[in-house]
């Protein structure tokens, strides 16, 4: 059975070999008789699964000593609540400032305000002229030197590739030289986590919901500096606070037993790749032939500044949203699911994480070519 190519920007595709490892072991887990879902999150087969998983990610990703890796629940849109309740009681004052770069940043910053006082460092919310060319809001990166940090500010929120807009943040700020050296950097990178190395020692926290480019929805990774923990504020809820978790390996309740088994899954999987300096390399090679495309063609339109264009998520459109039925009715005709842009942008938007091999982005261009060919 051929699987169609799914562009879904999450919960999104996953490697073929993991779910096939994955139902293979779903009614026996390595001779104990059980799923992996049936498991006491306490017992010692459970253990060696979440023990293997963090060991993995951590070497993956080069995550140093002094990084707590917590496997959480309620998804980014929970971190938005949890990491200032978490990181604000670390000043005297509550303050946190937002580096605004499209949907998920304004999402965050609007949620901290109910806990502080929050403030825009930078921002790509209002149209800008950018080498002559009119840039609409949400479709570029704010210039480093522009971004204005508060030194008292327990954090920097940053949005590191904003799914929605497709707007990567390629080169994370070094905080001293943003003047504020001792503001920690916390970033959301749910939908671009582990698709390249990330240096986590440049930042304070990185968070990430699975279901974009690690795993099943579910399971939110959190990478935490330690001694930025234990700063909660009191109203913080105990599931949720992360010296808590830390405390107990992510146990303090049940942890989403599954959800974790298969992002250890994925984890072996980038492994057995090469390592994320691999993956970096593919999916270079997959923005590069569909970005590649879209520039050289007439007919489609790409709204993200090229300095700033996600190798993840890819937002185009077409001449005309009279042809976006179309487009998608024959898209899904050649196996090429779940193309619709996101209902806020409009036209469509190719997700292309860790999963999604050169060959299902060849056969999306393939298809572009003839839908322009018939109706350029
Ligand atoms: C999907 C996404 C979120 C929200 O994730 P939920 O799991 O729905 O809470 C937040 N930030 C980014 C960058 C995302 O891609």
């Amino acid at each position: 059975m051929a699987r169609p190519w799914n562009f879904a920007a999450g919960p999104s595709v996953m490697p073929e070999e993991v779910l096939q490892q994955a139902a293979a072991e779903m009614l026996d887990w390595h001779g104990s008789g059980m799923s992996v879902m049936e498991m006491s999150h306490r017992g010692s087969e459970f253990i060696q699964i979440y023990t293997e998983a963090e060991a993995d990610l951590r070497e993956l990703l080069g995550v140093p000593a002094d990084y707590a890796i917590l496997f959480m629940q309620g998804g980014a849109t929970a971190e938005n609540a949890i990491v200032p309740l978490n990181l604000l009681g670390r000043m005297a004052q509550p303050k946190a400032d937002f580096v605004v770069t499209g949907i998920w940043s304004v999402k965050s910053h609007q949620e901290c305000q109910r806990y502080g006082d929050a403030h825009i460092a930078a921002s790509n919310a209002a149209p800008t002229v950018i080498d002559g060319v009119q840039q609409q809001p949400f479709t570029w990166v704010p210039a480093l030197d522009t971004w204005q940090v508060r030194k008292d500010a327990a954090y920097l929120h940053l949005c590191s590739n904003e799914t929605i807009g497709g707007v990567e943040t390629m080169a994370w700020p070094d905080m001293a030289s943003l003047g504020a050296p001792e503001v920690p950097l916390v970033v959301d990178a749910s939908s671009h986590f582990l698709s390249r190395p990330f240096r986590v020692e440049q930042t304070g926290m990185i968070f990430a919901g699975a279901q974009k480019n690690a795993g099943p929805a579910g399971l939110t990774i959190v990478i935490v500096r330690r001694d930025l923990i234990g700063h909660a504020l009191p109203i913080c809820p105990s599931a949720f606070d992360y010296a808590n978790v830390a405390a107990q390996q992510s146990m303090f309740n049940t942890p989403p037993t599954y959800a974790i088994y298969m992002a250890g899954l994925v984890f072996k999987w980038l492994k057995k790749l090469g390592g994320l300096e691999k993956i970096e390399q593919l999916n270079i090679a997959k923005a590069q032939a569909l970005y590649g495309f879209f520039e050289q063609s007439e007919f489609y339109r790409l709204p993200v500044h090229g300095s700033a264009r996600s190798r993840m998520n890819a937002p185009f459109f077409l001449p005309n949203a009279a042809l976006d039925t179309d487009f998608l009715q024959g898209a899904q005709a050649r196996g090429l699911m779940q193309l619709k842009g996101h209902k806020s942008v409009g036209g469509m938007r190719a997700s292309i994480y860790n999963a999604m091999p050169l060959e299902g982005v060849l056969t999306l261009i393939d298809y572009l070519k003839d839908f322009e060919t018939a109706h350029g």
